[in-house]
């Protein structure tokens, strides 16, 4: 079969952002090349810089641009208290909510049930890592209240029942199949202040 040409593989590049189907692609390959090839010199470049300069944090598994990132470094914060979220936005959402002052453990993703639940989708060796190197009493699985966070949390929760911890999860005070992402930061903090301890049936 011959070699795709350039154009194509630029289309099916661009088919890995999310929400981008052949259509979008296209579309916004001939913006690239046709219209705004000084934008697209910038996204080469930037892309290429930001693949270079950032990795996952040692201790949380968010992305940064150094081995730890800023607030596992910070220590001024309890070492204690865990909270488990499922992506970066989770972090920046509940700092702005000012209700938790422990550490983070970042997902990076979730388990999806219709998908056989592939465990390959979160971060899970890192998080057991993590937990061998703390001093960590309680964790707090703070995931969304949709199908694919509850059974992350049913997952996380078994990995953890037998585990001398605390394991807590936020109230369901927030909307059904809310987000934590879209929730205001007064409910997202009521909800971790109403944190109830997870039942050893499940979550
Ligand atoms: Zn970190």
């Amino acid at each position: 079969m011959a070699k795709e040409d350039a154009f194509t593989r630029l289309i099916e590049a661009l088919k890995v952002l999310p929400n981008v189907g052949p259509k979008t692609a296209q579309r916004m390959a001939y913006q690239l090349l046709q219209n705004n090839r000084d934008g697209a010199l910038l996204l080469q470049q930037a892309l290429a810089d930001a693949l270079a300069a950032v990795r996952h944090c040692r201790l949380c598994n968010t992305l940064c641009e150094s081995e730890v990132c800023a607030l596992c470094a910070d220590s001024d914060r309890r070492d204690d208290v865990l909270m488990i979220v499922h992506h970066p936005v989770d972090v920046s959402s509940m700092e702005a909510a000012h209700c938790h002052d422990g550490r983070y453990f970042v997902l990076m993703g979730y388990v999806n049930p219709t998908q056989g639940m592939d465990l390959n989708q979160i971060a899970i060796r890192q998080l057991v890592e993590r937990l061998q190197t703390s001093h960590i009493t309680e964790i707090i699985i703070a995931t969304n209240f949709t199908a694919e966070g509850d059974a992350t949390a049913y997952v996380i929760h078994q990995l953890l029942k037998d585990l001398p911890y605390k394991v807590t999860r936020l109230a369901r005070g927030m909307p059904l199949g809310g987000e934590l992402e879209y929730v205001d930061a007064g409910t997202l903090a009521q909800a971790v202040y109403e944190r109830r301890q997870v039942e050893d049936k499940g979550v």
